[in-house]
């Protein structure tokens, strides 16, 4: 599924779970757009510092070293002009006000599903 709004774009997708991380870029590939992937918080911070030009990053929460909630954190202070979408496997019991505290613009509920996560991509590039 070619899509033009993500053809191109910078995707950072943050996620420790192998199989998982895998599952997102398959779905992703297809788009055109340029995905990059980091494991934990800190390589995810690491990557936005090194990587000019990251449009969106999928952070997963539950992450070893660094959680996304502090690695968004980390990333907002840093004031580059990028979204953050969480990634939560708890829908909305009672993570919604850590989520939205810690400067995402939006989250998506596991398990992803491809149509629902590239729409959502696609509103927030749009
Ligand atoms: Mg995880």
């Amino acid at each position: 599924m070619n899509s033009e709004l993500l053809k191109d774009k910078k995707i950072l997708i943050v996620e420790d779970d192998l199989s998982s991380r895998l599952y997102l870029n398959k779905i992703l590939e297809r788009t055109g757009a340029i995905l990059l992937n980091a494991g934990d918080g800190i390589e995810a911070i690491e990557m936005v510092t090194d990587v000019p030009g990251i449009n969106v990053i999928l952070m997963d929460i539950q992450l070893p070293v660094m959680d996304g909630y502090t690695s968004a954190k980390k990333i907002r202070e840093l004031g580059l002009d990028l979204k953050i979408i969480a990634q939560t496997a708890y829908g909305l019991s009672g993570d919604m006000e850590n989520i939205l505290t810690s400067g995402f613009d939006d989250y998506i509920v596991k398990p992803i599903y491809s149509g629902q996560l590239i729409e959502m991509l696609e509103s927030c590039l749009r």
